[in-house]
């Protein structure tokens, strides 16, 4: 039987829904809609006469679900005609790589890292290779919550600017019909569902959102985090009542940022990054620790902190010049940076990309799960290289990457 139900047995029910948001934009009868929890899942809102075990047999929303079948291989064929090598299992397949700052200093103070991510929206917007971007920002209402925009001026992309360390389903935006180009930003699991849903046949309803697809970029994702995360820093950790603020950003300040609360009164409240990272350790869902993919590799341009290792750096109170490491993988994303350039909105330097405590985490956490083999767990594009030793999370954390102990015993 192909209805809801299947994307409920073998995706709701594992815990294996990355909550992109994609299956609530696909539904060709507008059956799904995401609910505003902490974890926000799809919730099948059909009248009796539209049961969830019989609601169309269309199955398009488990077609394009990245919970448990991520589609990277055949994302990969239909891009690249190739699928990755043994050595791009973390990388996946790319045209080159670099270091970017923003040369607009607003820019650059008010982005997560070197505001890659902004300057190529802004760039697509401006030079017409998109009507509006896919991006997340703050509610203007609760300031502590994300909030999913489809972005058609600069003003709203710069307004969205930085990280969202919090699951954001912001795929069901597609569904929304005054735009005929979107770009999507986004983390891999949401870049892989857009890529499943460009792997479509084009008679099904779903090529109506494929065509509107105009380019991907994503964000490296060690993990995400319940809103329940962000609601413990502002209430347990810095004592806050989440009604007394009126500001809320999680890298605000010099590179690599803090977490920044301001209150109706006036005050302003700061956590270092690195205590984020400590503190979410208890807010992850299952399908973000078992995620198989730091980058997908399927995106138009992959991006991530220049600096690959923001916990140490924030720890030990070290700042480097904001920078974005870039991955550029296709054709369209080689032309979208060369627009960028051609603009002069972006520094590029050429950048060798070998690690990042991100991507080093998301390893060991995949190849434990992996090896305990006990629950079901998303495909992985391939197979990792060979380790001695599994580490756990605390001990990569505590290690590093690129460290002369991390070397020393061939982990990381
Ligand atoms: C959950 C998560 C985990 C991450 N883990 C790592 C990591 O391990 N290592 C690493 O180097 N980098 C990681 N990143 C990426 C990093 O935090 C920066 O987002 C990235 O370097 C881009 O910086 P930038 O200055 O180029 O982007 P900016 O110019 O600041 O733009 C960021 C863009 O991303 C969009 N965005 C923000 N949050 C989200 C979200 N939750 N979902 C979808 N879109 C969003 C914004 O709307 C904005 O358009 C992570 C990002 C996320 C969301
Ligand atoms: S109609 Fe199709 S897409 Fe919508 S819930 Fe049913 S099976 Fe899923
Ligand atoms: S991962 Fe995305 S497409 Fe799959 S069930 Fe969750 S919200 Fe829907
Ligand atoms: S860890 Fe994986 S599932 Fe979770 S938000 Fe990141 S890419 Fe998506």
């Amino acid at each position: 039987m192909t209805s809801f139900i299947t994307l409920k047995e073998e995706i709701l029910d594992l815990s294996l829904c990355a909550s992109c948001g994609l299956c609530a934009a696909v539904c060709p009868q507008g059956l799904l809609a995401m609910n505003g929890d902490s974890v926000p899942l799809p919730v099948f809102q059909g009248m009796e006469s539209q049961a969830a075990d019989t609601c169309g047999s269309c199955n398009l929303c488990s077609e394009v679900c990245p919970g448990y079948d991520t589609g990277v291989m055949e994302s990969e064929r239909r891009i690249f005609g190739r699928n990755r090598s043994e050595l791009e299992r973390w990388t996946g397949i790319y045209l080159s790589t670099y270091q970017l700052s923003a040369a607009d200093p607003e820019i650059l103070g008010r982005a997560a890292a070197g505001g890659a991510a902004t300057i190529l929206a802004i760039t697509a917007l401006e030079e017409n290779l998109a009507d509006a971007v896919i991006v997340v920002g703050r509610d203007q209402e609760r300031p502590w919550v994300p909030k999913a925009y489809l972005a058609d001026s600069v003003d709203r992309i710069i307004e969205c600017a930085q990280t969202s360390y919090c699951i954001t389903p912001n795929l069901d935006l597609l569904k929304d019909g005054r735009y005929d180009k979107v770009g999507i930003i986004g983390v891999p699991c949401q870049i892989q569902g857009i890529n499943k849903l460009l792997n479509l046949p084009e008679h099904l309803p779903s090529s109506m959102l494929a065509d509107k697809v105009a380019f991907t970029i994503e964000l490296g994702c060690a993990s995400n985090t319940s809103l329940g995360g962000t609601e413990h820093l502002i209430t347990e950790i810095l004592g806050i009542d989440l009604a007394d603020v009126v500001f809320m950003r999680y890298r605000e300040g010099q590179y690599p940022g803090q977490f920044v609360v301001r209150t109706r009164q006036g005050q302003e409240h700061f956590l270092p990054f690195y205590r984020l990272v400590e503190e979410f350790k208890k807010f992850k869902t299952f399908r973000c620790l078992v995620c198989p993919d730091w980058w997908s590799g399927v995106a138009d341009i992959s991006i991530s902190d220049g600096d690959p290792n923001i916990f140490d750096s924030s720890k030990a109170g070290v700042s480097a010049k904001a920078s974005s490491t870039v991955m550029v993988r296709t054709r369209m994303g080689a032309d979208l940076l060369a627009l960028a350039l051609r603009r002069n909105a972006v520094e590029l330097v050429d950048y060798t990309f070998e690690n990042n405590l991100g991507l080093e985490r998301k390893r060991q956490r995949y190849r434990s799960y992996a090896a305990k083999g006990d629950r079901r767990i998303p495909l992985a594009p391939g197979r990792d290289m060979d380790y001695s030793q599994i580490l756990s999370d605390d001990e990569v954390i505590r290690i590093g990457i690129g460290t002369e102990q991390g070397r020393a015993t061939g982990q990381v």
